[in-house]
């Protein structure tokens, strides 16, 4: 099936944006215009019928920025503080940029426990099929000001792909800095090629994906990459594509050629419990 097509008959979408994409990178202070021009795309989205999902980051960002923390947080307490100082904000941003379109956005904010636990995952389940039964959009991120080392995600890359396989969304997007996957280092080699579509991500290629981080974010590539892995087998496309100019981000929903799509193959093997135990119990060890 042609990108076109593909996306053409996408009903539930997943859009996960990164700190370094919300803020200028020269101040830290919110780039209002790309929110503006985000919210407007993800508004429409929802009015044509679709369901949506924004999964954002930025919290600690706009935080650090409010209480002008210059430096990435080293103590956990500060880096929490910062969390629950910069999501309010966050959230009062998208509230009023979301009213300009008559939107009701929801603040769900999520750790590996609401995950693992039975009953907080279908009640977290059950309560995204609510919202988005009432045409409100969910604005998700982690729980960032009580989260531990042992319940953390630590990137919302891997929040968005629990996220799309909880709710059996059939598209993620991962807005990123880059313009997609690279069959090089893209900031090393100038030679670097964008790949368009990968059709199977396997082990060795999640090797491949290396480990880059940005300033404001956490997720590298290498985490994208396994965000991608994390959908595609639970059934849902997944593009990474840049975010510098939103207009890519309507490229990808019009089925044109904009970032690297990795094509979704529901794995009967995976289960999105037996991930997160797996995960868990790695962290604990
Ligand atoms: N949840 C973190 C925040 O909102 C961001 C995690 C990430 O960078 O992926 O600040």
């Amino acid at each position: 099936m042609d990108r076109k097509e593909l996306m053409a008959g996408k009903k539930r979408i997943v859009i996960k944006i990164g700190s370094s994409s919300l803020v200028h990178p020269e101040t830290g202070d919110m780039d209002l215009v790309k929110m503006e021009r985000l919210v407007r795309i993800v508004a429409d989205i929802s009015n044509s019928g679709k369901d949506v999902v924004l999964v954002s980051s930025g919290a600690i960002a706009v935080g650090r920025k409010t209480m002008k923390i210059n430096e990435r947080p080293k103590e956990k307490s500060v880096k929490q503080a910062c969390a629950a100082i910069g999501q309010t904000r966050l959230m009062m941003v998208y509230q009023r940029l979301f009213a300009e379109y008559n939107k009701v956005p929801a603040q769900v904010l999520i750790t590996k426990l609401t995950m693992i636990h039975d009953e907080n995952r279908r009640n977290a389940r059950a309560t995204f099929a609510e919202l988005l039964s009432m045409g409100v959009i969910p604005i998700v991120n982690e729980n960032d000001t009580v989260v531990t080392d042992e319940i953390e995600f630590g990137d919302n890359d891997t929040l968005s792909a629990i996220v799309a396989a909880l709710i059996h969304a059939d598209l993620l997007i991962v807005l990123s800095d880059v313009d997609g996957f690279y069959d090089d280092n893209p900031k090393v080699n100038p030679n670097a090629k964008l790949i368009e579509e990968i059709d199977y991500i396997t082990d060795d290629f999640e090797a491949m994906a290396g480990g880059a981080v940005s300033e404001f974010g956490t997720g590298g590539m290498a985490t994208k990459v396994a965000a991608a892995r994390i959908a595609n087998d639970a059934g849902a496309d997944t593009v990474i594509c840049n975010a510098d100019d939103m207009k890519k981000l309507r490229h990808v929903l019009e089925g044109r050629n904009e970032g690297t799509l990795f094509r979704a193959h529901k794995n009967e093997n995976f289960h999105l419990i037996d991930y997160l135990n797996k995960k868990h119990e790695e962290a604990l060890s």
